[in-house]
C-alpha cells in the first residue's frame, strides 16, 4: 500500500492525483493541504479520511476546525503546517502540487523525512535545483516527474543507458498564441490567455504555457531532474500534444512518449512507479489524430524561452530571479495591474538588472526571491 500526501490537493494537480487515487486500489491518501479553499479541502476530508490536513491561510484553518467539530483529521495551519503533512511519518510519497515557489521549504522537509517526491511543482526545482538534486541522492530518496514532458522523458529513458542520451526534445503546445506577431500579442487580454487549446490547468501555468515561460521553466527542471547541460536540451512546438517529449541516443535513434492528453497518466505513473497500472482513461487513436507536427518555436516573439536558457547559462542565483519575477508578473498581470507584454518585459529587466552569486541554502533562495520582488517594485 501506497501512503500519499498531497500538497496542494484543492488544485488542478491535486484534485487529478485524487481522481487517480480513486482509480486505484493501494494508493491512500494520509495527509493533505490547500492554501484556502476550504469547502472543496473539506469534502476531500469527508472522502478519504487523511490523518492531517493544513491550510496555509491561518483565518481559513480556524473556519476550517469549526466546520469539522470532532473528525479524526488533524487540521493544521501555516507554513509549519504544511512542512508537519509532507513530513508524516506514516507517508512513503509526497506529491507536489502546490504552485510556485512556496513548495520550496515542504519539499526539502519532504526529501529529508526520506519521502519519495512525485514532483509537479517545477519552480521549486527550477530555483534551488542544486540544492534539492544532492539531497535526493544523499537521503536515498525517489524524485518522480509529474510534468507530462518529464514523465515522457523518464519513460523514454527506462532501461537505457544514461550515458548514452545525446539530447532530449521537449515538446511545447505553443500555447493560444502559437503564430502571433509581436504586435498581436500586446493585444491579448487577460480571458484569451487563459483559453489554453490542449490542456485544463491552474491559472499561473496557463498564463506561462501561453508566454512559453512554462516551457522555459521545463526546460531548467530537465537540466536537474537528468542532469543535462543547457545544449543537450531543445524545444520543438508540437500543436497536438500528444507526444509529450522524445530522448535521441548517441545512435541517433529517438524514443519517444505518446498518449492522449490526460495528467492523470504522467501522475499514475510516479505512483506506480516502476509499475505500470490499469486504468479506464480514454485511450490513444492514432488514426482519430491523423497528423502529428512539428515547427520551430518564435523564439524572437515569446522570449520567455531563450530568458530561460540565458538564465540557465548564468546559474546560480538567475534562474531564481526568473523564476521570481515570472511569479511576480503573473501575479499582477492575473490581478489586471500589468500588461501582457509586460510578464516578460519584467523577467528580462529583473534578470539584466540582477548580479549572480551562488546559492547554497533555501535560505539563500529565498532572499533571491525577495530581491527580485523589490527589485520589481522600482521598476
Ligand atoms: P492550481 O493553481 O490549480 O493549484 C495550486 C494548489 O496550490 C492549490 O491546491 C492551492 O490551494 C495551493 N496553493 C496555492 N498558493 C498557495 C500558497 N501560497 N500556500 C499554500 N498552498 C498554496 O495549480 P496547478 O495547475 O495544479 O499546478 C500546480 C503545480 O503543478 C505548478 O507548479 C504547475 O506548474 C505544475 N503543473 C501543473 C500541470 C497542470 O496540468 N495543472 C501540469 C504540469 C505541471
Ligand atoms: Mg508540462
Amino acid at each position: 500500500m501506497k501512503k500519499i500526501v498531497i500538497l496542494g490537493s484543492t488544485g488542478s494537480i491535486g484534485r487529478q492525483t485524487l481522481e487517480v487515487v480513486d482509480e486505484q486500489q493501494d494508493i491512500e491518501v494520509v495527509g493533505l493541504t490547500a492554501n484556502s479553499s476550504i469547502e472543496l479541502l473539506e469534502q476531500q476530508i469527508k472522502k478519504y479520511h487523511p490523518t492531517i490536513v493544513a491550510v496555509m491561510n491561518i483565518e481559513k484553518a480556524k473556519e476550517l476546525r469549526r466546520r469539522l467539530g470532532d473528525c479524526r483529521t488533524q487540521v493544521l495551519e501555516g507554513m509549519d503546517g504544511l512542512v508537519d503533512v509532507a513530513t508524516l511519518t506514516e507517508a512513503n510519497v509526497v506529491v507536489t502540487a502546490v504552485v510556485g515557489m512556496i513548495g520550496l521549504r515542504p519539499t526539502v522537509a519532504a526529501i529529508k523525512a526520506g519521502k519519495d517526491i512525485a514532483l509537479a511543482n517545477k519552480e521549486t526545482l527550477v530555483t534551488a535545483g542544486n540544492i534539492i538534486m544532492p539531497m535526493i541522492k544523499a537521503y536515498g530518496v525517489r524524485m518522480l516527474p509529474v510534468d507530462s514532458e518529464h514523465s515522457a522523458l523518464f519513460q523514454s529513458m527506462q532501461g537505457e543507458r544514461i550515458k548514452q542520451i545525446e539530447s532530449v526534445i521537449v515538446t511545447a503546445s505553443g500555447g493560444p498564441f502559437r503564430g502571433y506577431s509581436c504586435e498581436q500579442l500586446s493585444e491579448v487580454t487577460l480571458e484569451q490567455a487563459l483559453k489554453h487549446p490542449n490542456w485544463s490547468m491552474g491559472a499561473k501555468i496557463t498564463i506561462d504555457s501561453s508566454t512559453l515561460v512554462n516551457k522555459g521553466l521545463e526546460v531548467i527542471e530537465a537540466k536537474w531532474l537528468f542532469d543535462l547541460t543547457p545544449d543537450q536540451i531543445q524545444v520543438v512546438v508540437h500543436p497536438q500534444s500528444i507526444i509529450h517529449s522524445l530522448v535521441e541516443y548517441v545512435d541517433g535513434s529517438i524514443i519517444a512518449q505518446m498518449g492522449y492528453p490526460d495528467m492523470k497518466l504522467p501522475i499514475q505513473y510516479a505512483l506506480g512507479y516502476p509499475d505500470r497500472l490499469k486504468n479506464n482513461y480514454r485511450r490513444l487513436k492514432l488514426a482519430d489524430v491523423g497528423k502529428l507536427t512539428f515547427e520551430e518555436p518564435d523564439r524572437k516573439t515569446f522570449k520567455g524561452l531563450d530568458l530561460a536558457y540565458d538564465a540557465m547559462r548564468a546559474g546560480g542565483s538567475m534562474p531564481i530571479v526568473y523564476n521570481s519575477a515570472n511569479e511576480k508578473a503573473v501575479s499582477l498581470f492575473l490581478s489586471r495591474d500589468i500588461a501582457y507584454k509586460q510578464i516578460t518585459e519584467m523577467i528580462d529587466k529583473a534578470m539584466s538588472a540582477h548580479d549572480v552569486t551562488e546559492c547554497r541554502s533555501v535560505e539563500d533562495v529565498l532572499a533571491i526571491e525577495a530581491w527580485t520582488h523589490e527589485f520589481l517594485k522600482r521598476v
